[in-house]
């Protein structure tokens, strides 16, 4: 992989990286010359060709145990960039929603990144610079129906967002969001079956009447376009970026 020099020297610790659009943004900042620190869960041999790949460190951490989280930030140290970007999808309509479906969302999409942030945010200051990005969502502004626990973390975190930026802005650190709408990944393929369950569709109308019937551009979001996002917010010149919720959705939320 050729590399660029812009974030040599920076720890970039992105988590749910070993998939979907995690990976693309581990792959873009490993592009720019960062030190990269892999988190997610999946098959080890796999993994472990990713970390080869990107000369990168593997923290394993399950991110819906605390306890788990606190380990592996120790060990890992101070980061110059946190990407907090594991999350899950659950579809179902509310009343049948399961109570431990709800909180393993919550746990994963929110309360996750709170854990890292309150963690990486001491070192970030030590040095007066640092970079958090939260992968939010169309779904941080937008809602859409039988994804109430999603809907719910979303929000939650562009709010956690705008909260830390207000805190951190004379220290350097800026905290931005980042706000996809569809992107394939496994994490969208996953909740085809409930989606056509819960609305009675077919796949391809799953696909076409429900989840680019979002998208103005009738395109799927390329992970890659993700990432090319977080490297401009790790930009020295994006220094006066913080609190923004960036979307990169086809035109979703225009509408
Ligand atoms: P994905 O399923 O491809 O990847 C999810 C990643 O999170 C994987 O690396 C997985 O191993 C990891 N993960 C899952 N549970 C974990 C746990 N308990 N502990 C540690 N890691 C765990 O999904 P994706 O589509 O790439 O989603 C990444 C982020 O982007 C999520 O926060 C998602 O909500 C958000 N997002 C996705 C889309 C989309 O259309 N795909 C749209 C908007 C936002």
């Amino acid at each position: 992989m050729q590399q660029g020099e812009m974030l040599k020297g920076k720890r970039a610790l992105v988590t749910g990286s070993t998939s979907g659009i995690g990976l693309a943004v581990a792959r873009a900042l490993r592009e720019e010359g960062a030190d990269i620190i892999l988190n997610g869960l999946g098959d080890q041999d796999e993994i472990d060709t990713l970390a080869e790949e990107l000369g990168a460190r593997y923290e394993g951490a399950n991110l819906l145990d605390p306890a788990a989280i606190e380990a592996m930030m120790e060990a890992v140290g101070p980061v110059d960039i946190l990407v907090n970007n594991a999350g899950m999808q659950h579809v179902s309509p509310v009343e049948d929603f399961p109570p431990a479906k709800w909180d393993a969302v919550i746990a994963l999409n929110l309360t996750a990144a709170f854990h890292t942030v309150r963690l990486a945010v001491p070192g970030m200051k030590a040095k007066g610079w640092g970079r958090i990005i939260n992968t939010a969502s169309a779904h941080s502004t937008a809602a859409s129906p039988f994804k109430s626990a999603y809907v719910a973390s979303k929000h939650a975190v562009a709010g956690f967002t705008k909260t830390i930026a207000l805190e951190l802005a004379q220290s350097g650190v800026t905290a931005n969001c980042i706000s996809p709408g569809y992107v394939w990944t496994p994490l969208v393929e996953g909740q085809i079956p409930d989606t056509m369950a819960a609305r009675g569709l077919s796949r391809e109308e799953v696909i076409n009447d429900v989840l680019l019937a979002k998208q103005p551009t009738k395109k799927f979001v390329q992970p890659e376009e993700v990432g090319a996002l977080a490297v401009f917010l790790c930009r020295e010149e994006a220094g006066n970026v913080t609190g923004a919720n960036w979307s990169i959705d086809g035109g979703w939320t225009a509408e």
